[in-house]
């Protein structure tokens, strides 16, 4: 863990002990039901942690990226499922903090903060997942409005949450082609897929969501028309951050677990921690985490800043995904067997670590990000 404020190490005590109680003890449960419960995010409500980046003039906490990376690594390393779940929340939120009218964040603003609406978002389709500008869903110009047209796959909160920052196409051009629209879970003409049956993060919700013929009034459109590719960019950049403190969280989890272990079990009449080859997963499994934890930190304060944070958002989430991937690997190889069985949690981390690697730009999207950004001579 990297250095936490008076009032921010308050704050994860507090999440600490929301974890222990509210799902530590139900997190094997909920990932073989693939139970999302909508409680546990209302008592993230409770706590004011969904309206953490939102500004306080909206009734948020307005702590900013230093500190939802924190909590985020937090409740990660208890279930990354349910950090997925207030992280995509926060994009949305971020997206109609950063991008809305007046109204509309006077109108959804202290209601995301509260947690009484839960936020997600809809920018990947089905033939528009890397190439997120060749996306197809059409909002075409009726009276007042748009009619939207077409199919978002993949997301997460979907048909849990009850407001989607949704990317659509509003003219042939590449990107300026691009309007993003605020849209409420129960309007007409959207609906939602099959929750689907993942590897991992499995209490999270995922589904698609469809529109037909689905009306939007123009006072929804999320800033200008055309500027949708604009806002998904700028928001991802900020996301990233904390997708990687979400992932920092499963290799805290999974050193934790793994120390663990390793002080308890015994082989040859020993401790397995007492064995060099299992000392060495240990250190690894502990350079990755500390390093992580400061290229998180540097990204995050940077971002707090108003610094720009294109191509450090983009190695934090590739490196830090690729941390995850390695801790949870070693922490059930120091497990052996047991670290095969569902009862352990390394088990867990060690599927759930997986998507980080793909979701929010894949690592190979991440590299040509950030050699972009090289050679543009920006880092
Ligand atoms: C569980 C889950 C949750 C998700 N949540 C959300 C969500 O909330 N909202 C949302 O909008 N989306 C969400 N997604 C979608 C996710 O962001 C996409 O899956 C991701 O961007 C990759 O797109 P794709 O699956 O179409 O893969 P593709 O883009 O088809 O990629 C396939 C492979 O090709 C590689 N590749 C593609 N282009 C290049 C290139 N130029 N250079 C090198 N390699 C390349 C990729 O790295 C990958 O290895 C989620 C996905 C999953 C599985």
């Amino acid at each position: 863990m990297w250095v936490a404020d008076e009032q921010q190490r308050a704050m994860l005590d507090t999440v600490r002990r929301l974890c222990d109680r509210d799902i530590r003890p139900y997190v094997q449960e909920m990932d073989e039901k693939a139970e999302f419960r909508r409680e546990i995010f209302n008592r993230f409500g409770e706590l004011g942690l969904t309206g953490i980046l939102i500004p306080e003039e909206y009734g948020g906490l307005e702590l900013g990226y230093s500190t939802s990376t924190l909590v985020l690594a937090e409740i990660a390393s208890v279930s990354a499922a349910y950090a997925v779940s207030i992280m995509v929340h926060w994009l949305c939120a971020a997206a109609i903090t950063t991008f809305g009218t007046e109204d509309q964040k006077q109108e959804y603003l202290p209601r995301l903060a509260s947690g009484e609406l839960m936020g997600a978002w809809s920018l990947t389709e089905p033939n528009a997942g890397s190439d997120a500008a060749s996306l197809r869903t059409a909002a075409a110009h009726q009276d007042d409005g748009y009619i939207l047209n077409g199919t978002k796959s993949f997301i997460s909160n979907g048909g849990a949450a009850d407001v989607y920052v949704a990317f659509t196409r509003t003219s042939a051009d590449r990107y300026s082609g691009i309007t993003a629209f605020i849209i409420e879970k129960g309007w007409p003409g959207v609906s939602f897929g099959k929750k689907e049956n993942k590897m991992g993060i499995r209490a999270c919700d995922t589904r698609s969501m469809i529109f037909e013929d689905c009306y939007v009034p123009t006072s929804k459109r999320l800033h200008e028309e055309g500027q949708g590719f604009r806002v998904a960019m700028t928001m991802m950049d900020a996301g990233r951050i904390n997708n990687a403190a979400l992932t920092l969280g499963i290799a805290q989890g999974a050193m934790r677990e793994a120390v663990k272990y390793a002080q308890e079990r015994e082989q040859f009449g020993k401790k397995i921690g007492d064995f060099q080859g299992v000392q060495f997963m240990l250190a690894d499994i502990k350079v990755g985490v500390e390093t992580t934890a400061a290229i998180v930190a540097r990204a995050a304060y940077k971002k707090d800043h108003g610094l720009p944070v294109t191509a450090d958002a983009s190695v934090a989430k590739m490196y830090s995904a690729d941390v995850a991937m390695r801790a949870a690997e070693n922490a059930v190889q120091i497990h052996g067997g047991y670290g095969y069985m569902k009862e352990y949690p390394v088990e867990q981390f060690f599927r759930d670590a997986k998507i980080f690697q793909i979701t929010e730009g894949t690592n190979q999207i991440q590299r040509v990000i950030i050699a972009k950004r090289m050679l543009q001579g920006e880092v």
